[in-house]
């Protein structure tokens, strides 16, 4: 039995329940939920813009990579090229609590070469060997971003990703049993091999909903989602700081966790009130465009959104639970503010976000954010 599902650690202090959105947790008809996140958005959105602000946001380069265009935009672009390229960045938030101690929040803080040997991107790379070369930019790392920020690995209290797809969080957690196919790939030096991995984060706790955790535990992933998690590399995880939420979270001032399952079982969305407004994070849509299809300028979108009705255009990978993705993306819909050219779009910031590229033509949107940035450092 892995350990994954062991004991839950102990609730950190500071972090607050949320149940705006209690009611529309408990409709299993999709139909139904839809309603009652419509009915339940409004009454958050004024209650969590009056939590206050985080002190500051970055946003941090990681990697752009190609993603197939059927999952990125579904069925709806018209575009016959294969391959998207989407950009991962890291956001780093951090703010005072409320007895004045600073704290550090890094979301979804990917070491790009671990994730590349999630089942599905190993399997690309063995069927396509010069990818790599033509597609993949490597713009940053986690650890290089945090040195230029001034940021110590020792400062960061909390780590959290909206799902867990293509994780390997050993390095940032530590293991309880040596690691040697991380020394294989140069990550652990080889005076280490026989040892289990200290933490590179020893204060940070991992904040993940309870249906992301415990599907990783040996016998609860789905076929269906197997080839985008790296489960084998959580069985030797430390435990001790993952701290399993129950559903929606308040982490400090402006800052919330918001249950959004769809991408996965257990995806959930980090929002930011910010000095440009509300703004939600999560990978259930890759572009700005795929939470307004009816005005987007990507072939395809705006008509899909008149023929069905859409209100989203989800990122489906994993469409197994395609009804409850909508209503995830309509929940982030209304909780975001909006912003960018005209101030008509969704300020939903995808942690993986579709970026024009001369290898995709007929896919690129018509703006990108590029990252969030809120604040002034003063919090040393
Ligand atoms: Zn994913």
């Amino acid at each position: 039995m892995s350990n994954v599902a062991g004991a839950p650690s102990p609730r950190t202090a500071g972090l607050e329940a949320i149940d705006h959105f209690s009611a529309s947790e408990k409709e299993v008809l999709p139909g139904r939920q839809l309603a009652a996140i419509r009915e339940a958005a409004p009454s958050f959105r004024e209650w969590f813009a009056g939590s206050g602000s985080p002190g500051w946001v970055r946003t941090c380069d990681l990697i752009a990579l190609p993603y197939p265009r059927r999952y990125a935009l579904w069925r709806a672009a018209l575009s016959p090229a294969p391959y998207v390229r989407i950009f991962n960045r890291m956001l780093a938030v951090r703010w005072r609590d409320a007895d004045g101690s600073a704290r550090t929040m890094l979301v979804e803080p990917t070491e790009h070469d671990l994730a590349a040997n999630t089942p599905y991107f190993a399997a690309m790379e063995a069927r396509h060997p010069r990818m790599r070369s033509m597609a993949v930019v490597v713009h940053g790392t986690v650890e290089g971003h945090l040195e230029r920020l001034g940021i110590a690995p020792e400062e960061v209290d909390y780590l959290t990703f909206d799902h867990l797809h293509t994780q390997d969080l050993r390095r940032w957690l530590g293991t309880t049993k040596p690691a040697p196919d991380l020394v294989a790939q140069g990550k652990v030096p080889e005076d280490m091999a026989g040892e289990p991995l200290d933490p590179v984060f020893p204060n940070a706790r991992l904040l993940v909903m309870r249906a992301e955790w415990e599907q990783l535990a040996d016998g609860a992933l789905h076929p269906l989602q197997r080839r985008w998690y790296q489960q084998r590399t959580f069985g030797s995880l430390r435990t001790d700081r993952v701290e399993v939420l129950d559903g929606d979270t308040l982490v400090g001032p402006g800052i919330a966790l918001l249950r959004t399952p769809g991408h996965s079982i257990g995806n959930h969305s980090v929002v930011l009130n910010t000095s440009s407004g509300i703004w939600t994070s999560s990978e259930n849509g890759v572009h700005a465009e795929c939470y307004s299809p009816e005005r987007s300028r990507i072939p395809g979108l705006r008509s899909h959104a008149r023929e069905w009705g859409a209100e989203v255009v989800l990122n489906a990978n994993t469409p197994e639970l395609a009804a409850y993705q909508v209503n995830s993306m309509v929940k982030e819909k209304l909780v975001a503010d909006r912003g960018g050219p005209g101030g008509e779009w969704v300020q939903h910031f995808p942690s993986s976000e579709l970026t024009p590229w001369v290898g995709s033509p007929g896919t690129s949107p018509s703006f990108v954010w590029s990252g969030i940035t809120h604040g002034s450092l003063s919090l040393a």
